[in-house]
């Protein structure tokens, strides 16, 4: 075997399951060895605790009621019974499609369940655990692997198992050897083994540590190199207007912070000689103005006869970005053009005929700006907005088109200092960190989900009123009766249900760009009047007549996207709300949203999250997808650190033949 070889080589693996596991990214047997188990199971029995909920564990719980059956929508039968551990804690336990259970199951039995805890509506509920009659080992650690659309869990460990010690020894590690001694750190091999079959837990800490550090050492080495290459490159420096000449269009004044960014920016491209290219972060909560601080940027390139690109992550916030900046430089002479994936190539071809000539413009679009070479000519300036994945990826694609341009990046992530040092290693950073005046303060509730009833009746008033609402639900993943989307559709169907002559709408990630762009434009337009969505809505959108943000589930969230999600009302000159919903009873999930409802400042909430839940909770990984490498107990602030030196370390020393690997986009992931 090989790690090259197809997972068909494997026993049990035909036609039919190499298909399931292609499509989940698994074609080879290094694919499935680099499949990372979600978490480990220790025999180590637990109480019953909501502050465990989400995690693996043992418990050891007597049945307290005699099973029964109990039907559900879509012909499914569950065998369900009541159990509790010694302290008298209850927790409902579910098995679908196992009617052959009962017999096997009786009130008064004592067994061993292993399973995450799951809480809906303040209780607590086991779905499908294992269970075995005897105590099991409290040192052993067994992994647990994410089932796959059309695969168990199980299944993979199998065939894991098989392919693992055959391959294991012809894995290259990539971790240069001098790094790998220095940080004192076990080699890929021995790391790999000890995530799938953790000898201790001691082995099993190292392994994830070393696997961590080579995440962050790659994207750190990545990042260095590539504001390296951009030392040596110098374009020519710009002369500055007056700011007056700029302000005096805008009907507003600008806040200080504003005024202090914009001279930052301008002073980075402006010089009497050359100057090397502007790589700026700017970060501001939502709200803050952002958009009016890149125009300046744009001006300035303008005055000074050159173009700018604004990227934006959808295409609805391209065009919303063009309407607003069409308007900003009305009169001005510098003409904006507009570049999406529904261009077509007539008006693409119309499009080329203006860029290509040197008077400067600006163009705003989304990705579809980078697909297309032709458009680089006289251009100074890229500005990325909402780039809060951390991808940098973007500006690196139009750096290998051999540009050399000034670069802004606009977050609305408030990102603690230290963090984004270490996520934008190199870049300058701004912050706006003053509001414009006389936004009105964002009211946030917490409540629990018997309060529904209140909040559809809430909902009701508000439309009446003409105003507009969102309820945003999380992908829900990991609960055998339910789909990811289940949630959301389920929302919808009660928002529905209640508010029959309500215009509502679903939305959700897994639709075409075009359908999502469709009904975000209803909602914009009004027609829509509460938009039920997964967390799609997150980035920029701007609806200033939507006045409530109700957020279902709010535990599942971190304290920075909940921050973010709420920043999508309070946008117009209506009094807004925001409803947080959960009855999760875990104390610190309560103290997270508490905080939420007390704190306005983004970057406090941010600090906030770094303190309690780590790096980690920025990648808002446990919505994405998750293995066992993203823990706030792995994914620690100091080992980002670590790996950040260690990588400019390494930059500093390293020949090209070492750096040859690292010479691609970077991203964390
Ligand atoms: P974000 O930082 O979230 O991108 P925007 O740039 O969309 O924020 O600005 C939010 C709103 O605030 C917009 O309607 C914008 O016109 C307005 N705005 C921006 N700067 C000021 C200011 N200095 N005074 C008043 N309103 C402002
Ligand atoms: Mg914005």
């Amino acid at each position: 075997m090989k790690p090259n070889d197809g997972v068909e080589v494997l026993k049990g693996v035909g036609d039919a399951r190499r298909d399931t596991l292609k499509k989940a990214g698994i074609a080879t047997l290094s694919d499935l060895i680099f499949t990372l188990p979600r978490s480990w199971r220790s025999g180590t029995v637990f109480p019953l605790d909501p502050e465990r909920v989400g995690i693996e564990a043992c418990y050891e719980l007597t049945v307290a009621a005699e099973p029964t059956v109990s039907f559900y929508p879509g012909g499914r039968r569950a065998f369900k019974f009541t159990a509790q551990d010694d302290a008298g804690t209850r927790v409902t336990v579910l098995y679908f499609h196992q009617p052959y259970l009962k017999g096997q199951i009786r009130k008064g039995d004592v067994f061993f369940f292993f399973g995450a805890l799951r809480e809906k509506k303040g209780k607590l509920y086991l779905f499908s655990p294992e269970r075995q009659t005897e105590r099991p080992d409290p040192d052993a650690l067994l992994p647990v692997y994410a089932p796959l659309p059309g695969l168990s869990g199980k299944a993979l460990s199998k065939w894991i198992d098989a392919a693992l010690l055959p391959c294991l020894p012809q894995i290259a590690d990539p971790l240069p050897e001098r790094v790998r001694a220095a940080e004192d750190l076990p080699n890929l091999a021995h790391a790999l083994y000890s995530m799938h079959r953790p000898e201790s837990l001691a082995a099993l800490e190292k392994a994830r540590e070393r696997l961590a550090f080579d995440r962050l050492f790659r994207f750190s080495v990545q990042a260095a190199l590539f504001n390296r290459q951009t030392v040596d490159i110098k374009v020519p420096g710009m002369t500055a207007p007056k700011l007056a000449s700029f302000t005096s269009r805008l009907p507003y004044r600008l806040t200080g912070a504003q005024e202090k960014v914009i001279g930052e920016i301008w002073d980075d491209m402006c010089g009497k000689e050359e100057v090397p290219p502007m790589n700026r972060l700017l970060q501001g909560d939502v709200g803050s103005g952002k958009t009016v601080v890149a125009a300046a940027a744009a001006f300035l390139c303008g005055v000074n006869g050159k173009s700018t690109l604004i990227m934006a992550p959808t295409e609805i916030l391209a065009r919303q970005h063009y309407a607003g900046l069409s308007r900003l430089f009305e009169g001005t002479g510098l003409p904006l053009y507009l570049l999406t994936g529904s261009t077509t190539k007539k008006e693409r071809e119309a499009l080329y005929e203006k860029t290509t000539r040197k008077e400067p413009y600006i163009l705003v679009g989304t990705h579809a700006l980078f697909e297309d070479s032709a458009l680089c000519e006289n251009v100074a300036l890229t500005v990325i907005d909402e780039q809060h994945r951390f991808g940098v990826r973007q500006r690196d694609r139009l750096n290998e088109k051999g540009g050399a341009f000034h670069s802004l990046v606009m977050s609305a992530t408030p990102i603690p200092r230290t963090l984004a040092m270490f996520l934008y290693a190199g870049s300058r950073i701004s912050v706006l960190d003053e509001m414009p005046p006389g936004r009105i303060p964002i009211q946030t509730f917490y409540v629990g989900e018997d309060k529904k009833e209140r909040i559809y009746n809430f909902l009701r008033e508000k439309v009446e009123a003409g105003e507009q609402a969102y309820v945003v639900c999380p992908l829900i993943e990991d609960e055998e009766d339910t789909s990811p989307l289940q949630s959301a559709k389920e929302e919808w169907e009660a928002v529905q249900k209640h508010l029959p002559h309500v215009s509502s709408a679903l939305l959700h990630g897994k639709m075409k760009p075009a359908e999502k762009d469709e009904i975000m434009a209803r909602f914009k337009a009004g027609e829509t009047k509460i938009l039920v969505s997964t967390t799609v809505i997150e980035v920029g959108v701007d609806v200033p007549n939507a006045t409530t943000m109700v957020i279902v589930n709010a535990e599942r969230f971190g304290l920075s996207q909940l921050h973010q999600l709420r920043g999508r009302v309070g946008r117009g000159k209506i009094a807004s709300t925001c409803i947080l919903v959960s009855s999760a009873s875990s104390k610190t999930v309560r103290e997270r949203l508490q905080k939420l409802c007390s704190c306005q400042d983004g970057f406090e909430l941010a600090n906030f999250d770094l303190e309690h839940r780590g790096p980690g909770a920025f990648f808002g990984t446990r919505q994405t997808g998750f293995d066992g490498l993203w823990d706030p107990e792995i994914l620690t602030m100091p080992l980002f650190q670590r790996a950040g030196r260690a990588a400019r370390a390494f930059v500093e020393s390293a020949s090209p033949e070492e750096l040859a690997p690292y010479e691609k986009s970077y991203h964390l992931n």
